[in-house]
């Protein structure tokens, strides 16, 4: 049954700083810690310089740059959320660059191109897409309003807005195809490809997420853990593809039966387990005699009903997730013993009993 995950080697998960692993797991996160690098390496010279040189328009949206990129990196590391601070960097960096590049004329246009690449990277296509439109917009009728200030002639006008639009498109597309294929590449990570059923990897983060919320926010979780009864007699007498037919059949039915926000995951085999949040024991106990009576009645394999055993438990506050699991799995092997298509929860006095034990 539950076997738990090692490296290959040592047999002792490898140990990297937290911050590195929160950049490579991040991609959003380490952009925005690039840019703010960027930020105030490459721009906190010109704010300096020009303030000091007493140009302060440009001087003060220099330093707006800087200080929001501080704060918005600051933020998402603290947080955890890159998309609020995304956007409000976005938004900064637009009207600071419009800002230069009126202020400056041409030696402000080239900010701009820096500025497309930025808003893709940090905001979504669709949203870096207006963002950018509504700079070239605003740099067009400034300059048709203020002949000679912004542009030297219409002829440079044209010039400039043809490439940043090009640039803006071309950043448009290539940020829309990395992503797709980046949320793709996500759901394949943590999909079990023969049922689409989330995997174990899946399933280790999502405890570890509501261990985190209960400790946080006290929501109760539970979870349930469901092996197919004598699946190896099917897979022997009709064939693999037989037992395969069950299997996504078995999440079908489950999925359909247990509530939106409950997450249902494959960890081995024929066995299963529903993370159900905000239930109690009594709410665990009802959820499984539904589970159990729909499978008995509508999982219907090539030599007839499949039944399953169930073992459950509800986290406790006090130990750590991966032991709510061990219980669920002592209960199922119990359900397993007892004969089979059967319930076994476990009791919180029971759990008390076995850590006084201890
Ligand atoms: P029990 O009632 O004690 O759970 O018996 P069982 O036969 O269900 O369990 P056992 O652990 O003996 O056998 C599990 C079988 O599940 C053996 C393995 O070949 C089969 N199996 C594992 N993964 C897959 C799969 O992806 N597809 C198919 N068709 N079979 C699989
Ligand atoms: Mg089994
Ligand atoms: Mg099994």
């Amino acid at each position: 049954m539950l076997q738990p995950i090692t490296t290959k080697n040592s047999g002792l998960p490898m140990r990297k700083p937290h911050f590195v692993k929160r950049l490579r797991k991040d991609f959003q996160l380490s952009i925005m810690t690039l840019m703010g690098i960027f930020g105030v390496l490459g721009i906190a010279p010109y704010a300096i310089y020009r303030l000091s040189s007493g140009d302060m328009v440009v001087g003060i949206a220099d330093s707006a740059i800087v200080c929001s990129t501080v704060l918005a990196v600051v933020y998402a590391w603290r947080t955890g959320d890159t998309i609020k601070p995304g956007i409000v960097l976005c938004m900064v960096f637009a009207s600071a660059a419009t800002l230069i590049a009126i202020k400056l004329g041409v030696n402000g246009l080239f900010w701009i191109y820096p500025l497309i690449l930025f808003n893709f990277f940090m905001v979504s296509p669709g949203k870096a897409l207006v963002a950018t439109t509504l700079v070239l917009l605003t740099l067009a009728t400034y300059g048709k309003t203020h002949p000679g200030q912004v542009f030297e002639s219409d002829y440079q006008m044209t010039s400039f807005l043809v490439t940043a639009m090009m640039a803006s498109i071309l950043s448009f597309v290539f940020a829309y195809r990395t992503r797709s294929q980046r949320d793709q590449l996500q759901q394949l990570a943590i999909q079990d490809p023969l049922t689409g059923a989330r995997n174990r990897r899946a399933m280790n983060e999502e405890l570890k997420i509501a261990a985190a919320t209960h400790r946080r926010h006290g929501n109760i979780y539970s979870v349930l853990v469901m092996d197919l009864d004598h699946f190896k007699t099917i897979n022997d007498t009709y064939g693999h593809q037989a037992g395969d037919q069950v299997l996504m059949d078995f999440v079908e039915l489950i999925k359909s039966s247990s509530r939106k926000e409950d997450r249902l995951f494959r960890f081995g085999g024929e066995e299963f387990l529903l993370l159900l949040h905000n239930t109690d024991q009594t709410g665990l106990q009802a959820a499984a005699d539904q589970l159990q009576r729909k499978v008995r009645e509508h999982l219907i394999g090539p030599g007839g009903p499949v039944t399953m055993s169930v073992g459950g438990a509800v986290y406790h506050p006090t130990e750590h997730w991966e032991e709510t699991l061990r219980r669920a799995d002592q209960r199922l092997y119990r359900a397993k013993s007892s004969g089979r298509n059967c319930i076994v929860i476990s009791d919180p006095e029971e759990r008390q009993n076995s850590l006084s034990l201890v």
